[in-house]
């Protein structure tokens, strides 16, 4: 499988690509077919990235923050042939090759994390959220993802309200000693304009855990 991010920034970017570390609002496509999150900037970055529309065939939404559910960009990918998904707590689906599991993260009631697996790979995407919810980490054990995307809001940044919804990177850090043996590969996006440093100071920071930064554009194979 492949995962490309199209936006890795939190609510707080400024809408304006000229600023200094710019990131879209959170969203990834995976394999080229399925799209988690129709957020503002998806059309955007599909354009900068040379992302083939027509080859999206399922959107996935985690939840309807603005950020991450934009009704223009979701109405003109289903005019180009995608079906929206719908999911809630527990579902397993079935999307052609994909299987699809949906967890409730800790982040607002209704905010729905994703393993979606093809074969041996497997992707957990756990956008937005704080700390694990149990059923996750069972999850977790049983498919051993081959890639998990963790939010990481937050930055060093202690004594912030956010880390109630979201993540700080010690509490990344911390997650990822618990469960270390049970993911192959640990990336982190969401990351907020005004809670962090620059994304390559970022970068050198999260290599002593393991850790692999976001950035718009990045692609992975697993
Ligand atoms: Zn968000
Ligand atoms: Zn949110």
């Amino acid at each position: 499988m492949k995962i490309l991010f199209l936006g890795t920034g939190a609510a707080d970017f400024p809408q304006d690509k000229t600023v200094h570390g710019f990131r879209r609002t959170s969203s990834a496509l995976i394999d080229s077919s399925i799209l988690i999150d129709p957020g503002p900037w998806v059309l955007d970055a599909i354009e900068e990235f040379g992302v083939d529309v027509k080859k999206i065939k399922y959107i996935l939404n985690t939840h309807l923050h603005d950020d991450h559910y934009c009704k223009d960009t979701l109405d003109y990918l289903l005019t180009q042939g995608a079906t929206f998904v719908e999911t809630k707590d527990k579902d397993v689906l079935s999307l052609g090759d994909y299987t699809v599991e949906a967890y409730r993260g800790n982040h607002t009631e209704k905010v729905c994390h994703f393993i979606i697996k093809n074969g041996e790979a497997c992707l957990f995407y756990g956008l937005d959220g704080a700390w694990l919810q149990y059923e996750e980490i069972r999850a977790i054990w049983k498919h051993k993802p081959s890639l998990a995307v963790f939010d990481a809001t937050v930055g060093f940044v202690e004594k912030d309200w956010r880390v109630f919804e979201h993540n700080n990177l010690n509490m990344v850090i911390e997650m990822k000693k618990s469960i270390d043996t049970d993911i192959k590969k640990y990336v982190i996006s969401h990351m907020a304009y005004t809670l962090h440093t620059d994304h390559q100071t970022l970068c050198r920071e999260m290599e002593k855990h393991g850790i692999t930064v976001a950035y718009d554009g990045l692609e992975i194979e697993f």
